[in-house]
């Protein structure tokens, strides 16, 4: 029976381990955290602090040496149908046009030819492409790669979108300018998200929650709700004084950290 109240994602007394032949690394340790259906969830933390291996059991791409990962309900065991991942490093098929990259997870799922097509171009449109689709990747910009691979995503359409620094590798300008579609197309689609930065603004620009983990090996040391209300500017809303108070607080929070 479907349970309303079940979080979409919860994560259960976590630890994991990485095991090297001289040593084993304690990564994270009693990590609980749960994502509620359509919450925008991000965890900041010093570098190393198991923020990405976090991302990688809910991916089921690791298996953690306690506890684990749930996601409606079910345990986490394999990589999940419901998650979609987008991480710094996007690989697109560099053989396949913008287009074909965004129509792709339409072809997987099956539908039929012309749908992809009107769904890929509203895609490609909602993230300001329209007129690059036969544009291979290595023809288009660090930024507009990236928003080919968002456009994908959304293509694909997950239950929960994990996201790990997936503006990390763009200058600063061109990732307030992505981070702002990404928003705007989010606010709409309303899906979980788990996402993963080091960048304390872009969190709470981003967040209904923000999560900040201590340093190695990786706890929960505090979580701040972000009451701000949506849809909000994603780069004006850095000047309201509730932005900077929670800016101050949870740069406290880690700054003990570093
Ligand atoms: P973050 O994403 O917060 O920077 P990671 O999750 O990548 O941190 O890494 C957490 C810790 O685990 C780091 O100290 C890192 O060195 C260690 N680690 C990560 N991957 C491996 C691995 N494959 N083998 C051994 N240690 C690892």
């Amino acid at each position: 029976m479907e349970n309303s109240n079940r979080p979409k994602l919860e994560i259960r007394d976590l630890k994991v381990e990485y095991y090297t032949k001289t040593q084993t690394t304690v990564a994270l340790e009693k990590v609980q955290l749960s994502v509620a259906d359509g919450e925008f969830v991000s965890v900041v933390g010093p570098s190393g602090c198991g923020k990405s291996t976090l991302l990688k059991v809910v991916s089921g791409l690791l298996q953690p040496a306690e506890g684990a990962a749930y996601i409606d309900g079910q345990m986490v065991q394999g990589v999940p149908d419901q998650v979609g991942m987008v991480f710094q490093n996007d690989a697109l098929l560099p053989w396949k046009t913008a287009f074909d990259n965004v129509r792709l997870p339409l072809e997987i799922k099956g539908l039929p030819r012309d749908e992809q097509i009107r769904e890929a171009e509203r895609l490609l449109k909602m993230v300001g492409l329209e007129g690059f689709r036969d544009y291979h990747p290595k023809q288009l910009s660090g930024g507009m790669r990236k928003r080919v691979a968002l456009a994908r995503t959304f293509a694909y359409d997950p239950d929960i979108y994990l996201m790990d620094e997936p503006f990390g590798p763009l200058d600063a300008q061109t990732r307030v300018k992505i981070g702002e579609e990404f928003l705007k197309i989010w606010e709409k689609v309303g899906k979980s998200v788990l996402f993963i930065t080091h960048d304390i603004e872009e969190a709470i620009a981003l967040s209904d929650r923000v999560i900040v983990m201590s340093a190695r090996p990786g706890r929960i040391k505090a979580e701040f709700k972000i009451n701000l209300k949506r849809p909000r500017p994603f780069y004006d809303i850095r000047f309201d004084p509730v932005f900077k108070e929670l800016q101050r607080e949870i740069w406290n929070q880690m700054s003990n950290e570093i």
